[in-house]
């Protein structure tokens, strides 16, 4: 493949170099730690960030940039996949957020492949605009990697349809003002064929949000429970019976997994400062021989994933669907989540343990939460095993286990 950009995609990336530089407030961008801008656990550091993103969400906005992969007839920026992809890897450089969520990544491109003129005119807009949160309402406690076994029913009655069940893990369902739900609504149909697909408002009545809070002692995700809630034949999305198929659809915008090698670089970087700077204390390289070969792992690996990223947005641009390298990049991605999460805890010492920003921490506390959360990361999206039988059976052609 072509590493280089073109002179067009060149001017792109200047141009984005540019914006940052002008817009991206100093403040947030030196100190990226303290306003929890450091890794995908979801920290509110900073009290001012929400007043921050809303502010920065209007700014992307006014770019085209607040759904930069969604076609412009949708009030998207219309960027070509290498555009999309150049945002996304100069944005994970200066750790500037960008608008994500499953409002962004999920339920608006399906509801643009699956929607009628009235969904798409009455959610889409306001996905982009920050007015509307999504969560996705698909795990349930009996069917997770095995989704299709799923149990909450969604019966019709006349012009309405009933939803009684249980879902569980909902990220953000205390937040969210609406769900991707996907209920069976053919009880006695073979099981991928009798489900269908829910555009829900989560104030209906019957539903109720209950806090699961992780080991963080953050409150992430939810139970979420359905005692008749009755939706109306317009929160149906696509046709009746043929849900599966709507959340199972690969949806090709960019999904490169361009902004976590870049996040894996940056820590890699980070780590490889401090074990300098403390090459004689709290990292004490003398008495840990290892950690420098543990810290040379970490920096191929981390460009050995950036590969991954490369490969997989080259063959998008050739029109090609990533699909095992898909696989490939989420197992590598999260499992190294998890690695350089531990390699921090041993390399700041037991120093590293203090999960706070005070003089006794290491690496400003971060450590810690990024040690916790990296542990769902090889189960949130498909689990790793789940992913190793896709490669195994798509890459290898082995039979199924
Ligand atoms: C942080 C986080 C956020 C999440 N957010 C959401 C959300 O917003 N909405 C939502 O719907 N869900 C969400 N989930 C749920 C997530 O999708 C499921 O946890 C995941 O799909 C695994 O399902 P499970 O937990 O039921 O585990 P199970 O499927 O029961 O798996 C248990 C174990 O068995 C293994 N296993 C299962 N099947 C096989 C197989 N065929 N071969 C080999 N091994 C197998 C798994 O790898 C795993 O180790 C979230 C999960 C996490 C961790």
């Amino acid at each position: 493949m072509e590493f280089r950009d073109t002179a067009e995609e060149a001017a792109f990336r200047a141009k984005v170099r540019g914006f940052l530089d002008a817009e991206f407030p100093p403040e947030v961008a030196e100190r990226p730690v303290e306003w929890g801008l450091f890794n995908a656990s979801g920290t509110i550091v900073n009290p001012n960030i929400r007043e921050f993103l809303r502010g920065w969400t209007k700014k992307l906005n006014e770019h085209g940039w607040g759904a930069p992969a969604w076609p412009k007839e949708y009030g998207g920026g219309g960027l070509s996949v290498k555009e999309q992809f150049i945002l996304a890897e100069e944005f994970a450089w200066r750790r500037a957020p960008r608008p994500g969520g499953i409002g962004h990544g999920w339920a608006g491109p399906t509801i643009m492949t699956y929607g009628t003129d009235e969904q798409k005119a009455e959610y889409l807009p306001k996905i982009i605009s920050g007015e509307h949160h999504w969560c996705q309402l698909f795990s349930e406690p009996g069917a997770g990697s095995d989704l299709a076994s799923l149990q909450t029913r969604a019966i019709r009655d006349g012009d309405d349809y009933v939803i009684n069940g249980q879902k569980i893990w909902t990220s953000g369902a205390h937040g969210a003002h609406m769900g991707i739900l996907i209920a069976r609504t053919a009880p006695d149909a073979p099981k991928h064929r009798g489900i269908s697909y829910f555009l829900l408002d989560m104030k209906t009545p019957g539903i109720t949000v209950r806090p699961l809070v992780n080991m963080l002692s953050s409150h992430e995700f939810n139970e979420v429970f359905f005692e008749d809630v009755r939706v109306p034949r317009s929160a149906l999305l696509g046709e009746e019976n043929r849900g599966w198929y709507a959340a199972t659809t690969t949806l090709d915008f960019e999904r490169s997994g361009i902004g976590s090698s870049v996040n894996h670089q940056l820590i890699t970087k980070d780590l490889v400062r401090f074990a300098r700077e403390n090459e004689t204390g709290r990292a004490n390289l003398a008495a840990n021989p290892n950690l420098r070969l543990d810290l040379a792992d970490a920096a191929i690996e981390a460009q050995v994933e950036g590969l991954i990223s490369y490969r997989i947005i080259s063959m998008q641009d050739r029109g090609e669907i990533p699909n095992r390298e898909a696989s490939i990049a989420k197992l590598f991605s999260s499992e190294l989540d998890v690695r350089l999460s531990v390699l921090g805890m041993k390399l700041g010492g037991l120093h590293a343990q203090v999960n706070d920003r005070e003089v006794h921490s290491s690496m400003g506390g971060r450590f810690p939460r990024f040690y916790m959360h990296a542990t769902t990361s090889p189960i949130g999206g498909g689990t790793s095993e789940i992913q190793r039988n896709i490669i195994a059976m798509r890459g290898l052609g082995l039979p199924r286990g």
